[in-house]
C-alpha cells in the first residue's frame, strides 16, 4: 500500500493535470494516476485548443475568464511557450434568427464584463479575410479570447506540477475504489494500491464508471466529434470563426475553425445527430464534407493541405454543463467532470477552483454561481450545446 497523500486525482487530462497543480501550489501533496502513457493522451489532444469567456451560462463564463487569464500570462509567468494566440472568436451570421441568438446573448456577457460585441459585415470581413459576403449580416467578435495547444499547455503544466512535488503514474489504470461507508479509502489500480484523504474524479469520457466505483452514478456520455490540421500558411486569420449554420448537406449543426500560432488551420464540425459512443476512427465522410463547407465560406482555402484528421470524444451531460463539487453522498471525493465540448478551456479554471474547494472548503469563484455546476442539480433537464 502507497499512502501519505492527501489528494488522489483519476485521469491526467484537461482538468487532472491544472488540478493537481493547483493543488500542489497550496502545499498539497498529490498523486495523479493515468492509465494513458502521459498526459493529455485522453481527450485533451483531440481538442482543437479554442478558449473562450463568451458563453451564455453565468458559470461557465466565470470559470473561462480564469482560464483565459491563466493561459494567457502563463508564459511570461512559467517561461514556456503554450502557444496562446490572442485573436478573439468570431461568430459571423447570416440569417435574422442568428442574429437574434447571438445578440440576445450580449446582455449577459457584458454583465460579465466581456469584450464581444456586434459588428457589421465589413468589421468581419476586415477579421476574416476573404469572407464570403453573400448574405452576411454581421456577427459577433470577441478580441479578448484566444488559442492554446492542449499539447504544450498540457505537457507544460505536468512539468511545472512535477516541480512542485507531484507525482505521476501513467499506464496505471483504477479499476476499485475501496470504501468504509461514505468515505473512499483506498484507489487500487492494475499495478497497485494507494490511498489519501481526499480524492478527485478528473477521468473525462470514463467518468460516470468511476462514479459507479464509489457507488453512485452521473451520467456523462461520450460523443464522438472529428477534427483536422492542414499545414502552415502565412498568419492572416486572427480569430477562431464558428459558423453556426446548419450544413446544407444536412450532416452538420455548426463547424469551427482557426489559425495556430504555427500557421496551421485546425477545424471542427459538430455532427447534426450526436454520435454516440467511442469508436475513434476518422471517418471517409467528415472531409468531403467540412471542405465544402470551409470553401464555401472562405473560398480562398481550397488551396490548403489537409495533414492529419482525428477523432475524440466530447464527455457529454445531459444539461451540457459541466459537473463540479463534491461527489453527492460521499465524504472525500470531488469531481471535474462532463466537460462536455469545452474541458480544455475550462480545465485550469476549474483546477483552480477545485483547488480551493478542497483546500479551503469554498470555490475561489463566487459559491452561488459554481452552484450551478453541482453534481447535486437534476441532470436530466436542459439542452446541450455542442460547440468548443
Ligand atoms: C474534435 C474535438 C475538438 C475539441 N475542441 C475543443 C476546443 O477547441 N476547446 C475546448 O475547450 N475543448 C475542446 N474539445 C473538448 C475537450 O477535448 C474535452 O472536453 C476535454 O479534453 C475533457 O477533459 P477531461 O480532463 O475531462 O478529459 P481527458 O482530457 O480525456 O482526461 C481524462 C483522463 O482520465 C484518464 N482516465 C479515465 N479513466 C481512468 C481510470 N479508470 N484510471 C486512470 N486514468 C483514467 C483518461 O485516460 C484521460 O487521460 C474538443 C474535443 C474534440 C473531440
Amino acid at each position: 500500500m502507497n499512502g501519505n497523500y492527501d489528494v488522489i486525482i483519476i485521469g491526467a487530462g484537461s482538468v487532472g493535470v491544472p488540478t493537481s497543480y493547483f493543488l500542489a501550489k497550496e502545499g498539497m501533496k498529490v498523486l495523479c494516476l493515468e492509465s494513458n502513457p502521459s498526459s493529455g493522451q485522453g481527450q485533451n489532444k483531440a481538442a482543437i485548443g479554442g478558449v473562450r469567456a463568451t458563453h451564455s451560462d453565468p458559470a461557465k463564463i466565470t470559470i473561462c475568464k480564469k482560464s483565459l487569464e491563466i493561459f494567457s500570462t502563463w508564459k511570461e509567468t512559467v517561461g514556456t511557450e503554450i502557444g496562446w494566440k490572442e485573436g478573439g472568436y468570431c461568430f459571423p451570421i447570416y440569417t435574422e434568427g442568428d442574429e437574434k441568438t447571438m445578440r440576445d446573448m450580449l446582455p449577459i456577457q457584458k454583465k460579465f464584463g466581456l469584450n464581444i460585441d456586434w459588428i457589421d459585415a465589413k468589421g468581419i470581413a476586415r477579421a476574416v479575410p476573404g469572407i464570403n459576403m453573400n448574405g452576411l449580416r454581421g456577427g459577433t467578435l470577441s478580441p479578448d479570447d484566444g488559442q492554446v495547444s492542449p499539447l504544450l499547455a498540457t505537457e507544460s503544466f505536468t512539468r511545472e506540477a512535477k516541480k512542485l512535488g507531484v507525482e505521476f503514474r501513467y499506464r496505471e489504470q483504477v479499476k476499485k475504489l475501496g470504501m468504509q461507508g461514505k468515505t473512499v479509502t483506498t484507489v487500487e489500480t492494475d499495478r497497485g494500491t494507494y490511498s489519501a484523504k481526499t480524492f478527485v474524479n478528473a477521468a473525462g469520457a470514463e467518468a460516470t464508471a468511476v462514479c459507479e466505483m464509489a457507488g453512485f452514478s452521473v451520467p456523462v456520455i461520450p460523443d464522438s466529434h472529428e477534427a483536422g490540421i492542414t499545414s502552415p500558411v502565412r498568419q492572416f486569420l486572427a480569430p477562431l470563426v464558428v459558423d453556426i449554420r446548419p450544413g446544407p448537406e444536412g450532416m452538420t449543426k455548426n463547424f469551427y475553425f482557426g489559425q495556430v500560432e504555427t500557421g496551421q488551420i485546425i477545424f471542427c464540425y459538430t455532427p447534426l445527430k450526436p454520435i454516440l459512443g467511442t469508436d475513434r476512427r476518422e471517418t471517409s465522410e467528415f472531409m468531403p464534407i467540412l471542405a465544402r463547407r470551409l470553401v464555401g465560406l472562405i473560398p480562398r482555402l481550397k488551396n490548403l493541405t489537409v495533414r492529419r484528421l482525428w477523432r475524440g470524444l466530447y464527455p457529454m451531460t445531459p444539461d451540457g454543463v459541466p459537473v463540479i463539487g463534491k461527489a453527492p453522498g460521499i465524504d472525500n471525493m470531488y469531481l471535474g467532470i462532463g466537460m462536455c465540448g469545452q474541458g480544455f478551456m475550462m480545465g485550469p479554471g476549474v483546477g483552480y477552483n477545485l483547488a480551493s474547494h478542497i483546500t479551503k472548503g469554498r470555490p475561489a469563484m463566487d459559491p452561488e454561481i459554481y452552484e450551478l455546476l453541482s453534481p447535486n442539480r437534476n441532470l436530466g433537464r436542459g439542452k446541450a450545446e455542442r460547440l468548443a
